[in-house]
């Protein structure tokens, strides 16, 4: 797949759904291109990821500075005090207008924190559940179920893989690797194909390397494989709200030199009927805390 880029957008948040999807969307109409869009549509809990790595004694200090500059200031407290608010409940609209402008709907979370957290170490049963609900409502939201799947965090394992064989996800996208490939489970091969993130994301590499908000696109350009399909994840919480002029440019750039720009979906179609068997690992990655699941070389 020559000089290919397959577009992933992750939506985490309250506020990443209802500002950074319709920036996008602004976005991606000016250079008339689609992408596959992974919502989150439960309750918005993603504060409590902050503040577990704060100390209470930060309290005052975050609140009087913009430490929260990146995610916006309501995301202190999202989740911490209160129930967070439902991101699809209060913006069915936001993701309904993506899809009528043709971008593929993909099922990211219910609880994105609480999946990130714990969705690997969950018995078969609560994990089906946690999808359960989250499909449940993405689906009443399009009237339709999406195709395709995103683990949160890129955390997932041979159970989970098993439990989304449940579901009728065509094709997800769970883990990083290089090309895609049909995971193998306890000697199965799985019928939903995997096609795994290739590129790094901007909180993964910005600030290491030398690596600026000045020479990002310099870096993500040099990091692309003209011989095989590269797969992009950009967050709407980062290049749909303060990196946006970025990655605009980013687009200009790979278009004028001659990459073509597909949702997920074009992906795996094309490579259905040929993509090999493979398997994934939890392992440590640059970039993240914890471990992620990785494609493995044969
Ligand atoms: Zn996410």
């Amino acid at each position: 797949m020559k000089k290919t880029i397959a577009l992933r957008i992750d939506v985490d948040t309250f506020r990443g759904t209802g500002r950074g999807v319709p920036k996008l969307a602004e976005i991606l109409a000016e250079f008339n291109l689609r992408g596959s869009f992974y919502f989150s549509v439960g309750p918005d809990n993603m504060g409590r990821h902050l503040w577990r790595l704060l100390k209470p004694t930060f309290l005052w200090k975050m609140l009087r500075t913009n430490a929260a500059g990146l995610y916006g200031p309501e995301i202190v407290l999202m989740g911490t005090a209160w129930p967070g608010p439902g991101i699809g409940k209060h913006h069915a609209d936001v993701i309904r207008s993506a899809a009528a402008e043709g971008h593929e709907m993909g099922f990211h979370a219910y609880d994105h924190h609480k999946a990130q957290a714990k969705l690997t170490v969950m018995s078969a049963d609560a994990m089906r559940q946690e999808i359960g609900k989250g499909m449940k409502l993405l689906t009443e939201i399009l009237g339709a179920a999406p195709k395709t799947s995103a683990a949160p965090g890129w955390r997932t394992n041979d159970q989970l893989l098993k439990i989304k064989a449940e579901f009728p996800f065509s094709y997800n996208s769970d883990c990083r690797g290089f090309s895609p490939f049909y995971p193998v489970v306890a000697g199965e091969k799985l019928t939903q194909l995997q096609i795994p993130v290739t590129l790094p994301t901007y909180d993964e590499v910005l600030g290491r390397d030398n690596v600026t908000d000045d020479n990002y696109n310099d870096y993500q350009f040099s990091l692309l494989n003209p011989a095989e399909l590269n797969v992009l994840t950009i967050h709407a919480e980062a290049e749909g709200g303060r990196c946006a002029d970025q990655f605009a440019r980013y687009l200009k750039r790979v278009i004028a030199d001659g990459y073509r720009i597909i949702p997920l979906r074009e992906a795996a179609a094309e490579v259905a009927d040929t993509a090999p068997a493979g398997e994934m690992k939890l392992q440590a990655f640059p970039g993240r805390e914890g471990e992620l699941a990785v494609q493995q070389r044969a």
